[in-house]
């Protein structure tokens, strides 16, 4: 990782260390003779091999959040750690996955040079960045989509290209933002249980933000509800259901329906502007 500036001392690695570790965030966005403060106090930690939801409603602080913890915005008060280093600008073992996926391809490249753009930017070895690139490609099923353009690829396959990007990137943390916020509902079905195997195989970190509430229940080991902005955790849920899903069984299981009636109504206290005591 790269130097601290800020002169605030890293936590020492161990193998109990969060991968993430929000503590006392706060982000109050100054501009025009007024401000707005957007996140008032968040504080969650992430384990390493954990698969984490955050859900909340429109307008409750999830994208301020995320800009703050892939280090593309600065906190007003409190800190985002990444494996015991403060984040003070995009940290290199994290990847972002973005709802516009029309937007974050080249589309004058191939899906194969898309894939491989940023690894040669962080000077991975020519044979090693082949190698990467094609495990990502057929982990997301495009291998035979290599040498096609992204225009020339349905939505849901493009967001695959976008998946194989973050996942050859080799990320410590990957971070999805609203990811399938823009495809059809069976293709959002497909690419949850896309991220689910990925995640279950690669043993990687993830961080996934959404406002659709069966979505976070059915991806994540724990939800975390936002309250409406100024924003704080109204409750981190563990979802308790077997490891295995799938979406027919998972999703008919009746405590599926009990978790998600609980994070129904949490988001609907959220929308009402309730606070946790
Ligand atoms: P979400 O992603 O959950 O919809 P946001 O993080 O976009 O929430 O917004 C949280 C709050 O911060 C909202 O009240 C929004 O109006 C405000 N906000 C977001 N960005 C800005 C900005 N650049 N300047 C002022 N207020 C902002």
């Amino acid at each position: 990782m790269t130097a601290n500036p800020t002169g605030v001392p890293a936590r020492p690695l161990s193998a109990t260390t969060a991968m993430l570790d929000v503590r006392g965030l706060k982000k109050v966005y100054e501009g025009r003779g007024r401000s707005v403060e957007a996140v008032r106090d968040l504080t969650f930690t992430v384990a390493a091999g954990e698969l984490v939801c955050i859900v909340g409603p429109s307008g409750a602080g999830k994208t301020t959040l995320l800009r703050c913890i892939a280090g593309l915005l600065d906190a007003t008060a409190g800190e985002v750690v990444l494996e015991g280093e403060r984040v003070t600008g995009p940290p290199p073992g994290m990847a972002v996955v973005f709802q516009e996926y029309g937007r974050s391809l080249f589309p004058w490249m191939t899906v194969r040079q898309n894939v491989e753009l940023p690894l040669k930017e962080k000077k991975v070895p020519k044979d090693r960045r082949r190698r990467l690139v094609q495990d990502s490609l057929e982990a997301v099923g495009l291998a035979e989509a290599q040498d096609a353009h992204p225009w020339q690829l349905s939505g849901g396959m493009q967001q695959r290209v976008a998946i194989a990007r973050a996942v050859a990137y080799e990320p410590h943390l990957l971070l999805m933002d609203e990811p399938f916020a823009a495809v059809d509902a069976q293709t959002r079905a497909d690419l949850e249980d896309l991220v689910r195997s990925l995640w279950q195989r690669l043993g990687v970190t993830v961080l996934f933000v959404t406002h659709d509430i069966d979505e976070s229940v059915y991806l994540g080991q724990r939800v975390i509800v936002l309250s409406n902005s100024p924003t704080v955790v109204l409750e981190d849920v563990p979802i308790d259901l077997p490891a295995e899903r799938d979406q027919l069984t998972t999703r008919s299981l009746p405590r599926f329906a009990e978790l998600r009636s609980h994070v129904y109504e949490l988001i609907q206290l959220a929308k009402s502007g309730h606070r946790p005591a």
